[in-house]
This record gives C-alpha cells, sequence and structure tokens, in this order.
C-alpha cells in the first residue's frame, strides 16, 4: 500500500525501513505533522501513519476522505488525538499499536523516579565542572514507600512489578482492577486514598474526557507535601496552571514529567536556537525539583521494532482485506 509517514523522525525511517523489507509498502516521509494545513501531502496515498501529536479532528478526517486515503495507522497506543467517530462517519479505519513493550515505558518512569530523587542530573554535571560537593544532592530510600499507580494496565502493571522489586508497597486506583495484581500484593484502593497516602503517584491510564485534569488542584491538596508525581501517560492528566500553583506553595515535593499537556508545539523539535513562547513550561523549568524529559519514554530498541513491525501488519492486513485485530472502532469511542 502506500503510506504518507507524517512527523517523520530519523529514527522513524530507520526502523520502518528496515521493517519494511519484509512487507514491502511505497511509504513517503514528511517531517511536517499531520494537521489541517499538511493534509495535502498525503494525495496519492492509500493510508497516512501517525504519531501521537498529529492532530485528526473531524476537519482533517474529512479532508483525508476526498483525498482517498482509506485507513489511518497510529503508531502508538493512545489515541486521544483522534476523533474517532469523525473517522467512522467518513468510513476511514483506524488502527493503532496497542502494545508494544510495556517495559520502555515502565522503566522510564522508575529512570525519572531515580533521577530526580537521587539528582544524578545534577551530581553528572557537577562533578565534570570540577565540582565534587554533596551540597543539596540528598535523596530518599525507595525501600518501605508507598507507591500510587493510576491505571494498571499494561504499562502499570509493569511498573507496580518494578517498584515492588525496589521494596515499595503499591497501591493502586484503576475502574477494572487487575485480578493479576492483585494476587501479587497490590492494593486497590479509591483515588482519594491514593492521593493521600502514596509518597509517589504515577499515571498511567489513558487520556479521556474523565482522566482529564485527573490531577487537578482538589487532588493536589490531598497528597503529602513530599510527594512525587510521574507522568508518562498523557500531558493533559495534569492540569498543568494547579501543579505549579502546587509547587509554588510547596504542597508537592517533585514533579517527574515525560508528557507536557501543551508538548505538540515543542516536543519533538530542536527549538534551542529559538525563544519559546509557552510560559507554562519555562516556569516549570525554573523548579529545582522538577524533571521533564520530552517523550522519549517508549524510545528503546525493542520498542521501535515492535512499532513499526505491527503498524506495517496493521496495514498489510487491511490491504488485502482481513480482520485488524488493532482497530479502534466505534466502541472505543468516549
Ligand atoms: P492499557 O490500555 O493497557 O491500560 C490502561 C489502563 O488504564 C486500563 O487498565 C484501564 O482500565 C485504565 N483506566 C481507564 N480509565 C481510567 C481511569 N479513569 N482511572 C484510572 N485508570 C483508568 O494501556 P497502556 O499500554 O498501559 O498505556 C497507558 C497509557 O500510557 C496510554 O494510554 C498512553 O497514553 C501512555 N503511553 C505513553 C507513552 C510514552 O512514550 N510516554 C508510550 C506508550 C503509552
Amino acid at each position: 500500500m502506500k503510506i504518507a509517514f507524517f512527523s517523520t523522525k530519523s529514527y522513524d525511517k530507520e526502523y520502518f525501513d528496515s521493517s519494511n523489507k519484509e512487507f514491502q509498502h511505497s511509504i513517503s516521509y514528511f517531517e511536517p505533522s499531520l494537521n489541517n494545513e499538511t493534509t495535502t501531502l498525503a494525495i496519492g496515498n492509500d493510508a497516512v501513519c501517525v504519531f501521537v501529536n498529529d492532530k485528526l479532528d473531524a476537519n482533517v478526517i474529512e479532508k483525508l476522505k476526498e483525498i482517498g486515503v482509506k485507513l489511518i495507522a497510529l503508531r502508538c497506543a493512545g489515541f486521544n488525538n483522534v476523533d474517532l467517530e469523525a473517522a467512522n462517519r467518513v468510513g476511514i479505519k483506524v488502527v493503532r499499536v496497542p502494545a508494544y513493550s510495556p517495559h520502555a515505558v515502565a522503566e522510564h518512569a522508575m529512570a525519572l523516579i531515580l533521577t530526580l530523587n537521587r539528582k544524578t542530573h545534577k551530581a553528572y554535571n557537577r562533578v565534570r565542572d570540577g565540582n565534587f560537593s554533596l551540597e543539596n544532592l540528598t535523596g530518599f530510600e525507595l525501600n518501605g514507600k508507598t507507591v500510587g499507580v493510576i491505571g494498571t494496565g499494561k504499562i502499570g502493571a509493569t511498573f507496580a512489578g518494578i517498584m515492588q522489586g525496589f521494596g515499595c508497597q503499591v497501591v493502586a486506583y484503576d475502574p477494572f482492577p487487575n485480578i493479576e495484581l492483585e494476587s501479587k500484593g497490590v492494593k486497590f484502593v479509591k483515588l482519594e486514598e491514593l492521593f493521600t497516602k502514596s509518597d509517589i503517584i504515577s499515571l498511567h491510564c489513558p487520556l479521556t474526557p474523565e482522566t482529564k485534569h485527573i490531577v487537578n488542584e482538589i487532588a493536589l491538596a490531598k497528597m503529602k507535601p513530599t510527594a512525587m508525581i510521574v507522568n508518562t501517560g498523557r500531558g493533559a492528566l495534569i492540569d498543568t496552571k494547579a501543579i505549579i500553583q502546587a509547587l509554588k506553595k510547596k504542597q508537592i515535593g517533585y514533579l517527574a514529567l515525560d508528557v507536557y499537556e501543551y508538548e505538540d508545539k515543542l516536543f519533538f523539535k530542536d527549538l534551542s536556537e529559538t525563544m519559546i513562547e509557552d510560559e507554562l513550561i519555562i516556569r516549570l523549568l525554573t523548579f529545582p525539583n522538577v524533571l521533564i524529559t520530552a517523550h522519549q519514554a517508549f524510545l528503546t530498541d525493542n520498542a521501535l521494532n515492535q512499532i513499526a513491525e505491527t503498524t506495517l501488519e496493521n496495514i498489510s492486513t487491511f490491504g488485502r482485506g482481513g480482520k485488524l485485530d488493532n482497530e479502534l472502532g466505534l466502541a472505543f469511542v468516549k
């Protein structure tokens, strides 16, 4: 099939070209993200392949339909950036990669926790600068701490296991509790109890109308003043303005983000030579107890291989009219 590939980075091309030797699709790689202005790049293609910050609203989807696109292939798990109702209405199928190494994201959440807690990012720079002082590098031990996991699907469950390996008590909240995790000692509690009791709170639920701003002013007020919040889910799970206020008031202890509510204008781009206009991220970057990575939790060799394989397999299955196991049908419309 002919595929218009949006938001291309060097690593995408490397892994998709390698995987495509088996599938033999014709892929046109485009650097711009897919939005209202760039849909015409897809002319002449059967499918578009898109990532987390491509915007597939009703307008874009209708334009894709007009130019003959039949399939939207997401090369990610989350699908909050696609208007599934509009796609269904115009008859464009949507597929995704529901699972690709949950370890990639769960281990990155752990990396953020250890870095922010033990301040290895600061120590690295200090020592390189000939500064061997330990002032302000004191951390806390994870052993015996309570970790709250919101969303215990593939990634949340993997993360819970990692934290148990560090000697933590894990409590969790999920509207559909994971029985296997319960048998391994994870205690499912109400959201309020999780907010109150946890020393670390890690977000692993999808972004939906119910979970948008699940960490808001009210939730933040319930947390321990030493609590660390970790978000590797989606940016809008946290009310950014509220968390800035909480950090200013020392209502929470630490914040680690791999995703950011307004990341679409920033992440995946080198803006080091430009003036960043987003005042909220600039404010976040001024706190010594905030650590931000730019949506890189998925970025492992295993995950990139699996993403390419599954995406191209999804497209091949569609091309031969097979059953689409990874389709985001109407059941996924919230
Ligand atoms: P999953 O579908 O396996 O699990 C999601 C879990 O969230 C499910 O158990 C579901 O019941 C639960 N959930 C749904 N609504 C909830 C609510 N209101 N409160 C609490 N829990 C709720 O998904 P997954 O593969 O574990 O991925 C989780 C999320 O991680 C994705 O939706 C995506 O947004 C994000 N993600 C981020 C990256 C990254 O690079 N940072 C990479 C992959 C996925």
